[in-house]
């Protein structure tokens, strides 16, 4: 049991980038190819203020696949987070995992237990910012970031259809479908 009563007492909106905050291009690394999915700043602006802390869990494999550096992404990040800034929007943290186990080059190709369907960049956002799984929420586009967030243990599950396609017969029971972030939000409010 744990005793630490005192910790792990935020809640967490984790939310993939790709397909979910940006219009799913394919490996975005460049300012001008970053497109807003409409109405993003104002869900996650009414997420913040519900209580719960912002934190982006995105795969970078496009850094592994020699495509971008780990710097090009760190510059269109913080960029991307002053934008959230200057709408009122605090992203607590970014995690991502630039590896792949196949098309990897180099230091780059390694299976790694951060890369979702794989828990880790979660568990490690949860370690970093004493977050109560079991009060938080995961949204994705991909079934693999629905799978992370379920080895993690995360309360809800929601999958957008702003990005990636998927068959709904595919979805576990479980998850909620919903159009795009502004439908997560109004479900938080329930
Ligand atoms: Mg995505």
């Amino acid at each position: 049991m744990n005793t630490n009563i005192s910790g792990n007492m935020n809640k967490a909106l984790f939310i993939d980038r790709d397909g979910v905050i940006n219009r799913e291009k394919g490996y975005v690394f460049r300012v001008e190819d970053f497109e807003f999915i409409d109405g993003v700043f104002e869900a996650l602006k009414e997420a913040a203020g519900l209580g719960y802390k912002i934190l982006v869990i995105t795969n970078q494999a496009g850094i592994a696949r020699g495509y971008y550096s780990e710097m090009d992404f760190h510059k269109i990040t913080k960029w991307m987070l002053d934008e959230f800034r200057k709408k009122g929007v605090e992203i607590t943290d970014v995690y991502y995992d630039p590896y792949h186990p196949e098309y990897g080059k180099g230091k780059y190709r390694k299976e790694s237990l951060r890369r979702k369907p794989a828990p880790g960049m979660i568990l490690d956002a949860v370690r970093d910012h004493h977050i109560n799984l079991q009060r938080s929420v995961l949204v994705g586009d991909k079934l693999s970031d629905i799978e992370a967030g379920r080895r993690a243990g995360v309360g809800r599950l929601f999958l957008v259809r702003t990005g990636h396609p998927f068959y709904e017969d595919e979805v576990p029971e479980g998850v909620e479908i919903v159009d795009n972030m502004n439908g997560v939000v109004k479900m938080l409010h329930d």
